[in-house]
């Protein structure tokens, strides 16, 4: 029952995302010597023993609202929705498990259905190396939930926080940007054709990295082992889910710095610079906010450039500042403009 009923039109819609988890969680302390990172960033850390602490993270897939059966096969997304978890683990800079599956499905899924779905979370389980332990099966009387949990590990004092960039930082960033939700773009332009015309083949070969960033994306297990190779320690990290602008944001406050990011240095692939054209869209905008990348942002300290100059998975697209200078995005012709995040926000309907 909701109790407090004079609640005149305070919608969860004006909080956004973030605020309201800010709004709901404010009041929480903590009171277990063993939290040692409770809300606030990718996942938690849990103190563990001597040598080793445990980070966990949750995140949930609603149908309609995350994915559209109309296009997502249910393999892929039992596959992204275990990816989509281990990519926060990864951001910590601990490695995956565990995971355990939690899912509300209705009635009108055949068996068959499910057994794809759990096929992808095998598939991702196994690619991943991790351990699926448990999880939860109950009803849903409208779309398909799907809800992971995925515990880490990592040794102590090396879990890697949204807070610890230095106002000297260079801003670095893994793989491109954008493809996912210009992936979701040519799905939903298919599906709309498919609407009118039952009968038409889509062809998606000129779409295919990008539909695979959406329909299967990967987390980059890579990134924390490639860092160590090279000996370089991040100082803060996050991975991009919420498109690039959200997640410098959260380094910045995190952090208390302030950020240049330079247009011209935003990895993109091909692909999507062509597609982009097609849809008469802005790439950086959406490199800016399009989301679902699940690549790792994070923070080096200068004297590393000459460690990680020239690797190819890794682009240095920033760097940090004095938190009074503010966070801009210096554009390609050389204009100094406020970042702002625009994001994808799933609580305003968006996507
Ligand atoms: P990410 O995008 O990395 O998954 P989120 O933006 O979902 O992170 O969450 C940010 C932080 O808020 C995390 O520490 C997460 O555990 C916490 N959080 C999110 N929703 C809730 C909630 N309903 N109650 C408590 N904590 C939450
Ligand atoms: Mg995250």
């Amino acid at each position: 029952m909701f109790e407090n009923k004079d609640n005149s039109g305070n919608s969860i819609g004006d909080l956004g995302e973030f605020g309201l988890i800010d709004h709901l969680t404010k009041n929480f302390v903590i009171k277990q010597k063993s939290t040692i990172k409770g809300i606030g960033d990718d996942a938690a850390v849990i103190a563990c023993d001597s040598k080793k602490e445990l980070v966990v993270t949750t995140d949930m897939l609603v149908e309609n609202v995350h994915f559209d059966l109309g296009y997502m096969p249910l393999k892929h997304l039992g596959y992204k929705a275990v990816v989509v978890n281990l990519s926060d683990v990864y951001a910590m800079n601990a490695e995956a498990s565990q995971i355990t599956v939690s899912i509300a499905v209705s009635n009108r899924f055949p068996i068959e259905a499910l057994e794809e779905l759990y096929a992808g979370i095998a598939a991702a389980a196994q690619a991943y190396n991790v351990d699926v332990i448990g999880g939860d099966t109950t009803s849903s009387t409208t779309g398909l939930i799907i809800s992971v949990t995925a515990i880490g590990i990592v040794n102590k004092g090396e879990a890697v926080y949204r807070s610890g960039a230095n106002d000297s930082d260079l801003l670095v960033i893994s793989g491109d940007l954008g493809g996912a939700y210009m992936g979701l773009q040519v799905l939903e332009r298919e599906k709309q054709v498919f609407l009118v015309n039952p009968k038409s083949q889509p062809d998606l070969e000129p779409y295919s990295y990008l539909v695979e960033r959406q329909l299967k994306p990967e987390a980059r297990k890579d990134i924390p082992k490639l860092l160590k190779d090279l000996n370089v320690v991040p100082t803060s990290m996050i991975d991009v889910s919420d498109g690039l602008s959200s997640e410098i944001l959260h380094l910045c406050k995190n952090s208390k710095v302030g950020c240049n990011l330079y247009e011209d240095k935003i990895p993109l692939d091909p692909q999507v610079i062509t597609v982009c054209e097609e849809f008469n869209i802005d790439s950086t905008t959406i490199a800016l906010n399009g989301g679902e990348d699940y690549e790792l942002l994070f923070t080096i300290k200068m004297e590393d450039f000459p460690k990680i100059k020239g690797n190819p998975h890794l682009t240095i697209i920033g760097h940090m500042t004095k938190e009074e200078e503010g966070k801009h995005l210096i554009t390609r012709a050389n204009t100094k403009i406020p970042l702002i995040a625009r994001g994808w926000n799933a609580l305003e309907g968006k996507e």
